[in-house]
């Protein structure tokens, strides 16, 4: 295991046991949901349809779609990116999507823990977390 630290200060902040602990178990689950190697970042949504045909129930009233058909969607920078999936597929990925939400959550947590171990150093001036408030300013 590598050790992540400062080398130009190496005993900056002490966290507790139990920061270590949650985090020990957080990096555990990262690592076997990496392991699987089966991680798929948007999502999959059930699509109905309505086809060409002037006569078909789709088009009745009331209507009787097509599909249901299956669609996984990923935004990519501004852009929107689709693939229909067979039903198969929509199986099959639908727990690598999972694994993308588990992972961003678990790397979530882990973030808490570093913004909450930082709220707790002795050394935060008073005065920098009321000016923070004053200003409205988002914590991410
Ligand atoms: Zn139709």
């Amino acid at each position: 295991m590598t050790h992540y630290t400062d080398p130009c200060h190496p005993e900056t902040v002490r966290v507790a046991a139990s920061h270590q602990a949650r985090a020990r178990q957080i990096a555990s689950e990262l690592a076997a949901i990496a392991a699987t190697g089966m991680v798929l970042p948007g999502s999959i949504t059930e699509r109905r349809t309505r086809c060409g045909r002037d006569n078909c129930a789709c088009h009745a009233d009331p209507p009787r779609l097509h599909g249901p058909y299956w669609q996984w969607t990923r935004k990519i920078a501004a852009r929107t990116v689709c693939r229909w999936l067979s039903p198969a597929q929509r199986e099959d990925y639908q727990a690598w999507i999972d694994n993308d939400r588990r992972l961003r959550d678990l790397l979530a947590h882990l973030e808490e823990l570093g913004a909450a171990a930082l709220e707790a150093d002795h050394r935060l001036k008073r005065g920098n977390k009321a000016a923070h408030r004053r200003t409205g300013q988002a914590t991410p």
